[in-house]
């Protein structure tokens, strides 16, 4: 009598924790979506819990660390000359653009804060600034004037600024992705801003698939008209266009990408240049590179590369057409129905 209950007591303990360890164990798909440096994000991923309050942590630990608009941030302390010391995320990010910094020859350049500034892009009120002001400006923009010495940040003079803005989305797309894999997902759709990073498969069991927009004329970030479909997996794709944040200054088109080579701020025929990469950063890094180097420049150098995918959408200068333009690691990508 004793021993049969006994037994039953036992049969309902086992099944309840089976019940619990299998329940715990059970992935499903969460989304989780927000704004963000004035952009939306929106993430999906596979996992046994839902991990959206870690993800804003991350996220409010990013923008404390990389953003020149906030002013509690750790890169407005280094601008202003109040702290040298960095921290892990800027040392990464220093790293990462001295490389595209060198590859793009100079077209790339996180130090060009007071010329996005001066041309009123920034977080100072600058218009027009004359070619005397853009070139006393140059004497403090370029990386060669920064140096990481361990910890801490040498600037050859304080008035250099940083602003990775233009990578900012790409790698915090990158640390949501490690975030996710740390705590045991395995599928994920990353994007903030258009910017992407994608690993595995859909709720369906498909590769992810994501659309390329076409520029358009119209300054309303909300309507997306899509030029392609690719397919992604353990890549990365990040987008930089002139077509949406310009200014009409005295009939000149100004753009907030500038070139830190002559301080020039202006929209040339290249109107959106999209990247495929192993990581969202370099992804992001380049696109903006190859927005300031321009499409002749972009194709010759991009043409042969297997590591990097490119598209470049460019306006014709007679018709203005619009004129599209991919690497083969590119065509790779693109879903052909
Ligand atoms: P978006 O932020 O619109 O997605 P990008 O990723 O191309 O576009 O980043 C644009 C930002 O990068 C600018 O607002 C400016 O802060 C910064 N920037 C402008 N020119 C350069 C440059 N030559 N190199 C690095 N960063 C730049
Ligand atoms: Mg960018």
């Amino acid at each position: 009598m004793f021993n049969r209950r006994y037994a039953a007591i036992l049969v309902v303990l086992i099944v309840t924790v089976v019940m619990m360890l299998c329940s715990r164990n059970r992935k499903r798909y969460y989304s989780h979506e927000g704004v963000v440096w004035t952009t939306e994000y929106h993430i999906t991923y596979e996992a046994d819990r839902d991990l959206g309050d870690s993800i804003q942590m991350l996220l409010h630990a990013l923008d404390m660390s990389v953003s020149p608009y906030n002013k509690a941030s750790l890169i407005t302390a280094l601008n202003e000359n109040q702290t040298c010391r960095t921290d892990a995320y800027l040392r990464r990010l220093i790293g990462a653009s001295r490389v595209i910094h060198e590859q793009s020859g100079g077209a790339y350049d996180p130090t060009v804060m007071p010329l996005v500034n001066a041309w009123g892009f920034g977080y100072k009120s600058g218009t027009l600034p004359s070619r005397a002001q853009v070139d006393s400006i140059l004497e403090f923009v370029g990386m060669d004037k920064l140096t990481l010495r361990g910890d801490s940040l040498v600037k050859s003079d304080p008035r250099v600024m940083l602003d990775f803005s233009s990578i900012a989305k790409g790698m915090a797309c990158d640390e949501i992705a490690r975030l996710l894999a740390r705590n045991g997902a395995s599928n994920w759709l990353v994007e903030i801003g258009g910017e992407v990073v994608a690993h595995g498969v859909n709720t369906h069991g498909k590769p992810w698939n994501v659309a390329v927009d076409l520029p358009s004329e119209q300054a309303d970030t909300t309507v997306h008209e899509s030029a392609m479909t690719i397919t992604l997996d353990s890549l990365a794709v990040a987008t930089s266009g002139s077509y949406r944040k310009w200014r009409d200054e005295g009939g000149n088109r100004l753009s907030h990408l500038i070139d830190p080579r002559t301080g020039d701020s202006r929209v040339g025929t290249l109107l959106s240049v999209t990247v495929i990469a192993p990581d969202c950063m370099t992804a992001d890094a380049w696109a903006t590179a190859c927005m300031v180097m321009g499409d002749s420049a972009t194709q010759a150098m991009m043409e042969p590369r297997r590591d990097l995918g490119v598209l470049t959408i460019s306006a014709d200068t007679v018709s203005g057409a619009l004129v599209v333009w991919s690497n083969a690691a590119f065509a790779d990508r693109i879903v052909t129905h």
